[in-house]
């Protein structure tokens, strides 16, 4: 008898739980994963690959990037682009779109323009299992089989920290008081609330690790508090802050917080939540402040997606759980020589932003193309090019722009050529702002041209 989906999900979840015990990859685990494999699961309606296959999970920033220049590097490479959303909406200045300083329009963009004009394949399903032993991928619209397998699905959340297990705590703050930090509905709910916001306290947070874009909760504060600005909104952002102090470009938005929002944004460094009760609308901190507030968005600390523990490549870094046991160098899995990961999976102490994925994943479609030609690679530091808004109309920016390079008595990458410009007054943060909007259509047309 055939198995049905949901319980080749069951087998699925039992084996995440099983590799998430350690990243030894054991017989049994082999055992069981061949024999989900040899369940009549069907194919995906897919062409015979003519060359080596690389699959790629997760049209992001980083997936694009890897399938469009592995294409290019190496035309007789089979690429499939296997990705669960229909339509790409960018993270990256959706914080204008929520004040409206930019339409959805310019955010959002279309697959299977990208993998036309780069002569990839795009197959929109959601991968739920990866079966290492026979090298397949299984997805809701069928199974895939790979040569290599590049994992670019980004994060998850980790609410752990605030919610001690109690699932329905996070249930509550998944769904009614949404982080906005993954691409989705998320960002329609908070662009709601601050549209329906009237008085009072909008609770802002920001998390500790290497949570995804640093600057960005930095920036929503900023522009939430300019949008209360201009609408006469008698209300304030309260920014709680697990980290001691702004953590990028603080020159920069301690200025734009000190000189423009003075009334508009409480700041809370150094302050970790350690109670949450949404009945009464209430956060408590660590630093004895008890904040009521009329609404919220909770962004809670990350993890690595959680599509690596099903692959059973996932380790705990020195910053966040469960992100990629890769090689910094090769990209390459220590567990499993033919599995690839990229973008904010990573395990390195980069910037988790568009740019450094995106930058990050050109060098992984090089690294690929090599060991399929059979050539010689080079690492290369990825790029961190990254704007943020601090106020609109007109749009005031400020930057930073730096590369990456091994200190080997850390035993950790640093900052290499960095250069910030922190400056949002007068001309230069006009232009900065200009700056931004031109990044993300350069950014836009690497991705999707
Ligand atoms: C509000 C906000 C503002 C930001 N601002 C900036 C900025 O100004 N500049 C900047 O450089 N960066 C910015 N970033 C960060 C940037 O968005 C991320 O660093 C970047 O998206 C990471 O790329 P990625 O490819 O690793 O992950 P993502 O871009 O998240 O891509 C992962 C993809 O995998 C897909 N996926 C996941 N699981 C599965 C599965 N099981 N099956 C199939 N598909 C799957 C997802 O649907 C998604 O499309 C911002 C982020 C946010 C949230």
């Amino acid at each position: 008898m055939a198995l049905s989906r949901r319980d080749l999900l069951k087998i699925s979840t039992i084996l995440a739980a099983s590799t998430a015990f350690g990243s030894e990859h054991s017989k049994k685990d082999d055992d069981i994963k061949k024999s989900v494999s040899s369940y009549g699961v069907q194919n995906a309606p897919l062409p015979k690959p003519k060359g080596p296959r690389v699959v790629i999970v997760g049209g992001g920033w980083s997936g694009l990037a890897v399938a469009k220049y592995l294409k290019k590097f190496s035309p007789k490479t089979d690429v499939v682009l296997i990705e669960k959303r229909s339509v790409f909406i960018s993270c990256p200045l959706s914080n204008l779109w929520l004040v409206d300083l930019i339409d959805l329009q310019f955010l959002t963009h279309d697959y299977l323009q990208a993998s036309q004009n780069n002569g990839y394949i795009y197959f929109n399903a959601t991968v739920y299992d990866i079966d290492r032993v026979s090298k397949k991928v299984f997805t809701n619209e069928g199974v895939v089989s790979y040569d290599y397998l590049v994992l670019a699905p980004g994060i998850d959340y980790d609410y752990e920290e605030w919610t001690k297990g109690d699932v329905e705590l996070e249930t509550k703050l998944r769904g009614f008081y949404p982080a906005g930090f993954i691409p989705g509905s998320e960002h329609f709910t908070l662009k709601r609330k601050i549209e329906e916001f009237e008085e009072g306290n909008f609770v802002l947070t920001v998390p500790g690790g290497n949570y995804r874009c640093l600057p960005a909760p930095y920036e929503r504060a900023s522009l939430i508090a300019w949008y209360m600005k201009k609408e006469g909104i008698k209300g304030k952002v309260v920014l709680i802050d697990e980290n001691p102090d702004i953590t990028i470009k603080k020159d920069g938005f301690s200025s734009a917080f000190n000189e423009l929002y003075k009334e508009y944004i409480e700041y809370l460094p150094g302050s970790k939540i350690t109670g949450i009760d949404l009945d009464k609308k209430r956060v408590v901190t660590d630093m004895g402040d008890e904040i009521d507030f009329t609404d919220a968005s909770f962004y809670p600390r990350i993890r690595g997606s959680k599509l690596l523990e099903v692959a059973g490549v996932a380790k705990d870094s020195a910053f966040n759980k469960k992100e990629a046991d890769i090689d910094p160098f090769t990209y390459q899995s220590k567990e499993d020589p033919y599995i690839y990961c990229a973008g904010d999976v990573r395990p390195m102490g980069f910037s988790k932003s568009g740019n450094t994925a995106n930058s990050e994943g050109h060098l992984v479609a090089k690294i690929i193309a090599s060991i399929i030609d059979g050539k010689e690679f080079k690492w290369d530091s990825p790029i961190t090019v990254c704007y943020s808004a601090v106020s609109g109309e007109p749009i005031r920016a400020i930057s930073v722009n730096a590369k990456y390079a091994y200190d080997k008595k850390k035993k950790a990458f640093t900052f290499k050529d960095a250069s910030t410009m922190e400056n949002w007054k007068g001309r230069q943060g006009i232009m900065s702002g200009k700056g931004l909007l031109e990044w993300a259509k350069g950014m836009y047309r690497d991705m999707f041209m």
